[in-house]
């Protein structure tokens, strides 16, 4: 049984905040704005992990009305999200997602991420792939006004381990004795 999922977020850029980015953080002269550490990446992927089994979003599970998750690191909310994917006997397959920013050039930590987020939900690096793109100074994502970025997930029904468990021998009982009008007979029926 497979589920698929996809995920969406958005943030603002701004001077005076820090670039998170994948579980990450990135040297740049803005940041993304946020309730949370505002790591868009990893709230894409959230969401699609959500999304993949009708789970709602991350503003349902973690709102940014509550002070708890204020400057929250967003790795901590994706492994929240993955626990409540596993309670509901799913697991990962793969992650596929895209980074939409101008600047600055995401290539040089692509790997660091993938390993950041891999090590959350139990992947290989080879199941966790983090694309981007620039839009080649098109719109806000242009003017570096904000980040964007998407997520698509595979889930699976998690495999029983059946091999875990005990193997216990199961006697033979005894016929229980059959009961008739005359009483109980504790011998077995006759077969004809
Ligand atoms: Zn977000």
């Amino acid at each position: 049984m497979y589920r698929i999922g996809q995920g969406i977020d958005f943030h603002q850029l701004a001077e005076g905040r820090e670039l998170w980015l994948g579980g990450i953080l990135i040297p740049h002269t803005k940041g993304a704005v946020g309730h949370s550490d505002a790591d868009v990446l990893l709230h894409a992927i959230c969401d699609a992990m959500l999304g993949a089994l009708a789970l709602g979003d991350i503003g349902k599970h973690f709102p940014d009305t509550e002070n708890k998750y204020k400057g929250i690191d967003s790795k901590i909310l994706l492994k929240e999200c993955y626990e409540l994917i596993k309670r509901k006997g799913y697991q990962l397959v793969n992650i596929d997602s895209t980074l939409l920013l101008q600047a600055p050039k995401i290539k040089p930590y692509v790997e660091q991420m993938q390993v950041a987020i891999a090590a959350i939900v139990g992947l290989t690096i080879d199941d966790v792939s983090i694309k981007a793109t620039t839009t080649e100074h098109l719109s806000f994502i242009g003017r570096e006004e904000g980040v964007v970025a998407t997520a698509n997930v595979l889930l699976q029904k998690s495999v029983l381990i059946t091999e875990e468990l005990p193997i216990v021998a199961v006697a033979m009982e005894p016929a229980p004795p059959t009961v008739t009008e005359e009483g109980v007979n504790t011998t077995l029926p006759q077969q004809n």
